[in-house]
């Protein structure tokens, strides 16, 4: 039977993902370099799927062991979640994200192509649309990075474009996520990374709730939005998850190139994500504007229509089950 290879199947998405994808029963392996994730991670994936998980420790970057990996396990696509992810990293240090997150796609498509594997689904990024133009953000928004993450995942847009323009055998898509948060409803995974502190608002919110940190940092609240405070498109975990199967089975039947957004189509404020998280937890959570953050927009949110009807998906979960299944994921890790 084929498989499907899912590079950085460990990390906070691959894992909900590869969930999602034993529910119905698609034979999947993972390659990961355990870099961002915990080595218990394999023992709480095999108990959310209940059963042995195929998987291999490596780099992208090694590309003649994942050529014998594709080999050896008749893998037929490939979901490419392995990346570096945090942005004030990759301002302090650029060219391990443009060798980790360029070369080691580079190195994965090379071994694919080796194989003739040809069926690829990329883990691209709404950072890479910039300061909006408007708003909702649709696919045809133009593209601008503002730092060397974003412009990782814009090059890589690149090289993917390029492949499929002399090659009509790949068929990819690029997924450009918005802002994934919330956990698996069996509290086993979630969003659990080990490279230093998250300056992502839902980590930080849990540290607050968890008296592991005196207050939250609100990153200016004189934004042309609502309340001041910055508006973001957050998707629930599993929804995004969920998006990965539509896009398989959509790659299985297309060729070329396809962009979706992924994200509800809705804004919600840093202050009205807050006020959720205090509403399903009970614990006030203590407050602290500071200034506005370099490379922060104001407003951020996707318009979803072409991957409602190209992949016949749409988000189910709400802000509440978001916040909600965060919280119970981080009470029940410990
Ligand atoms: P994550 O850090 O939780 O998962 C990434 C996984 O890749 C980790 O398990 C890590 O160990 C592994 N990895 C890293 N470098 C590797 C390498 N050189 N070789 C093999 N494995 C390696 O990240 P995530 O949140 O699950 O993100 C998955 C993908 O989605 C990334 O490409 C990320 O850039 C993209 N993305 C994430 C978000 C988000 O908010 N989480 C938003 C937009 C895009």
């Amino acid at each position: 039977m084929n498989r499907i290879l899912l590079t950085g199947g460990f990390g906070y998405i691959g894992s909900h993902t590869a969930a999602i994808l034993s529910e119905i029963n698609e034979e999947f392996m993972i390659f990961d370099d355990f870099s961002n994730c915990r080595e218990n991670i394999v023992e709480r994936l095999e108990k959310v799927i209940g059963k042995k998980i195929s998987y291999v420790k490596g780099d992208i970057r090694d590309t003649s062991k994942l050529i014998k990996i594709i080999k050896n396990n008749k893998i037929s696509s490939v979901l490419h979640f392995a990346a570096l992810k945090s942005i004030q990293d990759s301002v302090n240090n650029p060219l391990k994200y443009y060798e980790v997150n360029v070369l080691g796609t580079i190195s994965l498509l090379n071994a694919m192509q080796i194989n003739g594997v040809k069926k690829f689904l990329f883990s691209s990024s709404a950072s890479i649309y910039g300061e909006p133009k408007y708003l909702p953000i649709d696919e045809n928004h133009p593209l601008m990075a503002i730092n060397p993450y974003g412009e990782t995942k814009l090059m890589i847009e690149k090289i993917l474009r390029d492949l499929v323009k002399y090659d009509q055998n790949w068929s990819i898509s690029c997924l450009r996520y918005f802002n994934p948060i919330g956990a698996h409803p069996s509290c086993l995974i979630g969003d659990d990374p080990i490279s230093g502190k998250s300056q992502n608002l839902m980590p930080s919110l849990i540290d607050v709730a968890k008296g592991l940190k005196k207050n939250i940092d609100i990153y200016g609240n004189n934004y042309e939005t609502k309340d001041g405070t910055g508006v973001r498109d957050y998707i629930h975990i599993m929804d995004l998850a969920s998006a990965h199967v539509k896009a398989l089975t959509h790659l299985k039947k297309s060729v070329g190139i396809n962009i979706f957004n992924l994200g509800t189509g809705k804004g919600y404020s840093v202050m009205e994500l807050i006020d959720t998280f205090e509403n399903v937890t009970g614990i006030k959570i203590s407050k602290k504007i500071i200034k506005r953050r370099e490379g922060d927009v104001s407003s951020c949110y996707a318009d979803p229509t072409k991957s409602n009807r190209v992949l016949e998906w749409k988000t189910k979960m709400d802000l509440n089950q978001m916040c909600s299944s965060a919280w119970k994921f981080s009470k029940n890790k410990n």
